[in-house]
């Protein structure tokens, strides 16, 4: 995959999913002996991503979580649940950057209700059973179509129950108030941020990565060393990173600041290979 204007360090398998522990020792190692950062700076950077991740925020304060406890008594219950989880991401059994993840996606639980509300008349006389019956098999094959494995039939049981009372009892205004129905302690898992990402149906593509978007970008731009922005460009899109050209721009600067310091080699002709002058910059003002 090594094209015109990278300087592919061989050493390295060119998908990063070859990569061994040795391999990003390695590549970790000559990052530090550059001096682009220090083992300070790793470590410290690390200690920050193992912390826990921020429950009593992200749960705790939710109007959509606490209706379901006693009043002041929902934390204690968070709380709980954190500590009984095994502080490993679902998906990938990583320790880092956690978060705390729907299992049942709230998008789904939103939909679901919709469609109900719109499909079946005169609900509130309906069989209560029936409907309940209904509203599972339709989160059923929703979680079926994007597979979705191993969701507990007790948690299906209780989202769906929870989704026929908000859907009778005439509180609903919005497509958010079905989609908080979703927020119930047993419908949260721990998962880290790129597998949390993954997961939400809006972002198809992030499966395609082994590193969060941020990671790949500076991934590409160290391992490959692009030496024009087209080429930087290209690889970030062959690598599946699917967002606006802007953060290549962004990235991009990591490469302008080292050359700067002659740690990285721009060709003249590059987009993007100098800096506007003070004085161009003052006729875009
Ligand atoms: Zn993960």
């Amino acid at each position: 995959m090594t094209g015109e204007g990278e300087q592919h360090a061989s050493e390295y398998p060119a998908n990063g999913a070859d990569w061994t522990e040795e391999h990003w020792q390695m590549f970790l190692e000559e990052l530090i002996e550059e001096g682009i950062i220090s083992w300070r700076e790793v470590t410290a950077t690390t200690l920050g991503n193992l912390n826990p991740s921020q429950v009593g925020t992200s749960i705790a304060s939710k109007k959509s979580f606490q209706r379901h406890f006693p009043p002041r008594k929902c934390w204690e219950a968070v709380r709980t649940w954190h500590f009984m989880q095994n502080g490993k991401c679902a998906d990938c059994g990583t320790r880092v950057d956690l978060q705390a993840d729907h299992v049942i996606p709230k998008e789904f639980v939103g939909d679901v209700g919709l469609s109900v509300q719109k499909e079946i008349p005169d609900l509130v006389r309906q069989d209560c059973a029936r409907i309940v019956a209904e509203i599972k098999a339709r989160l059923v094959g929703l979680l079926n179509r994007h597979n979705y494995t191993g969701v507990q039939a007790q948690l299906l049981d209780n989202i769906s129950g929870d989704l026929y009372n908000a859907l009778t009892s005439g509180s609903i205004r919005t497509q958010k108030d079905l989609e908080d129905v979703a927020d119930r302690l047993d419908n949260m898992i721990l998962r880290c941020r790129r597998h949390n990402v993954i997961r939400r149906p809006s972002h198809a593509n992030g499966g395609l990565t082994f590193l969060t978007a941020e990671a790949g970008l500076m991934w590409l731009l160290f391992v490959h060393r692009p030496s024009n922005y087209r080429c930087f460009h290209n690889l970030c899109r062959e690598y599946g990173l699917t967002m606006a050209n802007i953060r290549f721009e962004e990235a991009w600067a990591m490469a302008r600041w080292l050359q700067q310091i002659g740690l990285y080699e721009i060709e003249p002709g590059s987009k993007y290979s100098h800096a506007p002058t003070i004085s161009s910059l003052d006729r875009i003002a």
